[in-house]
C-alpha cells in the first residue's frame, strides 16, 4: 500500500518533468516581447557558454541542446507564433511528431561560421576611461554604473513607422532603391545611368505615417545599468568589454562598450606599480634613532606591523614581502615598499640638547 503510493507519486513527478518542457523564453533568458536581435544575441552568448567543447559541466550538453531548440523555435516567426499560441504540443503537431529537426552542433557551426562570411555591419565601439578605488582593485568588487545609449524604439521595433501598414513600397523606384536615369548626350543619343532613388533615399520603402513614440527616429535614448566586475589585482588600463552594449540601430549590429579600468590617484595615499605597493610613513626623530613598532592599516583593513630596531635614515625603504597587490590571475601578492620620512623637531629643549650631545659622544666613541 505504502509502496504503491510512493511509486505513483514518483511516476507523477517523472511525468510532470517530461510534460513541462522548458519555457523557451526562459531558456534563452529573454522577454516574451523580445525581438529577433535579442534572441539572436542571447543564443550567441549562451550557446558559446554551454558548448560541450568548452564547458565541462556534466549538464552543459543538455543545456546546449535546449538552447539550440529554443533558438530554433523562437528565431522562426512561424514556429514562434505556434509556440506562443499552442505551446510545445502545438509545435509537435506542426512538426509532425519529430522531436528535433536541427542538429544543435550543425546549428552552432552554421551560426558562427555564417556570421564571419556574411560581414555584418557593426555599430561603433565606445571606449571610456573608468576610475575605481585602489581598494576595489585590491579586494575585487562589483560596481554598478550607468550608460546612456540609443535603443531600437519598442513601439515600431526600429522601423520608424506608426504601424506596419504605414510602410509602403516606394513608388519612385518600385522598391529597388535605384532609378534608371536617361540622359541625352547628343540629339537622339541617350546614356542610361543608375542613381539612388531620391524619394526613398535608396531604401526602397517610404513611411506614410511616422511612429509617434520615436518621431520616426527609429531609436530612443535610454539609460541602462551595467555591472563592472573588478577583478583582484586587475592591471591598470585593463579593458573590460561589454559585448553588443553599444548604440542600437536598424542598420547595424550594436558595437561594444569598453571600459578601461584604472585606480584613482589619491594624494598622500597608496601608490601602485603593477603588483608593488608604495606607502610613505612619517616617524619622529626618537623613533628613527631608537626603533619603533607601528600599525599600518592596509587597503582591505587588515593591519600590517611596521617594526624597526635599527636606526632608520630619512628616505630609507623597507620591503615587506607579500603585502603588495594581488598578482592578477594568481594567488600570491607582490611586495610593499614603505619609505620613511623623519620629522626633525623645530626646537629642542635644553634637556634634550644635553641628552643628544651625550648620545653623539656615545655614538662617536
Ligand atoms: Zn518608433
Ligand atoms: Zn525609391
Amino acid at each position: 500500500m505504502y509502496w504503491s503510493l510512493a511509486l505513483r507519486i514518483f511516476a507523477l513527478l517523472v511525468c510532470a518533468l517530461l510534460v513541462t518542457a522548458a519555457d523557451y523564453y526562459k531558456v534563452l533568458d529573454v522577454d516574451r516581447s523580445a525581438n529577433e536581435r535579442d534572441i539572436k544575441r542571447q543564443y550567441k552568448k549562451l550557446s558559446r557558454k554551454y558548448h560541450p567543447d568548452k564547458n565541462k559541466d556534466p549538464d552543459a550538453e543538455e543545456r546546449f541542446v535546449e538552447i539550440a531548440r529554443a533558438y530554433e523555435v523562437l528565431s522562426d516567426p512561424e514556429k514562434r507564433q505556434i509556440y506562443d499560441r499552442h505551446g510545445e504540443d502545438g509545435l509537435k503537431a506542426h512538426e509532425g511528431g519529430q522531436p528535433f529537426h536541427a542538429n544543435p552542433f550543425d546549428m552552432f557551426s552554421n551560426f558562427f561560421g555564417g556570421e564571419q562570411h556574411q560581414q555584418v555591419r557593426r555599430g561603433p565601439t565606445s571606449v571610456s576611461e573608468f576610475e575605481v578605488l585602489l581598494e576595489n582593485m585590491y579586494t575585487g568588487a562589483t560596481i554598478d554604473f550607468r550608460i546612456r545609449k540609443k535603443v531600437l524604439c519598442d513601439h515600431c521595433r526600429g522601423t520608424g513607422a506608426a504601424s506596419t501598414h504605414d510602410i509602403h513600397t516606394c513608388s519612385g523606384c518600385g522598391g529597388s532603391g535605384v532609378k534608371i536615369v536617361k540622359q541625352q548626350i547628343f540629339p537622339g543619343m541617350f546614356a542610361q545611368s543608375q542613381q539612388t532613388c531620391d524619394q526613398c533615399g535608396g531604401r526602397g520603402k517610404v513611411i506614410a505615417k511616422q511612429c509617434d513614440h520615436c518621431k520616426g527616429q527609429k531609436v530612443l535614448d535610454q539609460v541602462m545599468g551595467l555591472e563592472l566586475e573588478v577583478l583582484k589585482g586587475m592591471p591598470e588600463g585593463y579593458e573590460v568589454v561589454f559585448e553588443g552594449e553599444g548604440d542600437e540601430s536598424p542598420d547595424w549590429e550594436p558595437g561594444d562598450v569598453v571600459l578601461r579600468v584604472r585606480s584613482k590617484k589619491e594624494k598622500g595615499g597608496w601608490r601602485r606599480k603593477e603588483s608593488s605597493l608604495y606607502w610613505k610613513e612619517t616617524i619622529g626623530v626618537d623613533e628613527a634613532l631608537l626603533g619603533f613598532e607601528r600599525n599600518l592599516t592596509h587597503l582591505d583593513g587588515h593591519v600590517v606591523t611596521l617594526k624597526r630596531d635599527a636606526v632608520t635614515q630619512p628616505g630609507f625603504v623597507q620591503v615587506i614581502k607579500g603585502e603588495g597587490m594581488p598578482v592578477f590571475g594568481e594567488s600570491h601578492h607582490g611586495d610593499l615598499f614603505v619609505e620613511y620620512n623623519v620629522v626633525l623637531p623645530t626646537q629642542i629643549s635644553p634637556d634634550l640638547k644635553k641628552s643628544t650631545s651625550l648620545m653623539s659622544l656615545w655614538v662617536c666613541s
